[in-house]
């Protein structure tokens, strides 16, 4: 495994493997990795010949209060782990090799960073794009790989490489999960033990929602109405709320404008979306279904 931390190093060899005929395979995280992350990388291994996996915390997708400062970043730890995983690159830039010049273009979302993450951290998804299309650039994978724990991530950077024509492939991996259901993520190092018990809970109401919303197709209807769905939210909401959970969202949206809906309909794809305190710590899930 090559460990490099500037793009000239990272393309000479990239460009040698393309020589070749191989099909290249990125991985884009922010480290501290985790079976979530492992996934996506077994994901790619499966299909790709060259593995690229980066490790860079992206300052320009934290907004101002979060946890820039603190996170975790454990690179002995997630090197090993590549390592074990057969992957063949880690890329590990220094903010100033991804940064050297004061940004002065950037990618305006519409619609779809309405709601959800994008509505409680303004700038977020225009950071994750910078980061994403430069990550693109420098690497110019065939194919890169996400996870749909950030689904809203996901449909964004899909809809970017649609309407650019940017020539890479996306893929998809469902999320890992926890053995109570909680999401993996890098942040779940954060949780205090009380809180640890607690953060199952936000699957298990995104679990709850769908069994309610199934509950009402089962009798034969055809669409659940928006009083219907504002109740079974509001169930939820209480419910946490009793447990002492601070909720930041917790929305049903259409798959593909991830806008709330007005009614569910059989037959089309829906997103169930988390975002909770759980102490100090923002954790998010979701659960896609289709009635
Ligand atoms: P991060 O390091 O949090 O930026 O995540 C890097 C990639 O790993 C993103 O595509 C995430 O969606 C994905 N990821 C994070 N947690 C999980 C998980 N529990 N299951 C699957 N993918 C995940």
């Amino acid at each position: 495994m090559e460990h490099v931390k500037t793009i000239s190093d990272l393309r000479k060899i990239i460009h040698e493997s393309k020589l070749r005929g191989q099909k290249v395979g990125l991985v884009p995280t922010m480290g501290a990795l985790h079976d979530g992350h492992l996934a996506l990388i077994r994901a790619a291994k499966s299909i790709c010949d060259l593995v690229v996996v980066s490790i860079f915390v992206n300052p320009t997708q934290f907004g101002p209060g979060e946890d820039l400062n603190t996170y975790p970043q454990p690179i002995t730890e997630d090197l090993a782990n590549c390592r074990k995983e057969g992957v063949n690159i880690v890329f590990s830039p220094e903010p100033d090799e991804m940064y050297p010049l004061k940004h002065q273009i950037q990618i305006k979302i519409e619609g779809l960073a309405d709601h959800l993450c994008g509505a409680s951290r303004p700038g977020h998804f225009n950071g994750v794009l910078q980061v994403v299309n430069k990550l693109f650039q420098i690497v110019r994978p065939d194919i890169a790989f996400f996870g749909q724990k950030d689904i809203q991530q996901f449909v964004i950077i899909s809809r970017m490489v649609l309407e650019f024509n940017i020539p890479i492939e996306i893929a998809l991996v469902k999320t890992i999960r926890e053995t109570d259901g909680l999401a993996m993520s890098s942040r779940n190092r954060y949780l205090s033990d009380k809180d640890r018990s607690l953060a199952p809970e936000l699957y298990r109401s995104l679990v709850n929602l769908h069994q309610e919303m199934t509950s009402h197709f089962m009798q034969d209807v055809v669409s659940i109405s928006n009083i219907q769905i504002k109740n079974a939210l509001s169930n939820e909401y209480n419910r946490l709320s009793a447990k002492g959970l601070k909720i930041d969202y917790l929305e049903v949206v259409d798959y593909r404008t991830l806008h709330p809906i007005s009614a569910l309909e059989a037959g089309r794809k829906y997103i169930i979306a988390i975002a909770v305190f759980v102490g100090n710590t923002r954790l998010i899930d979701n659960i896609i279904v289709e009635f």
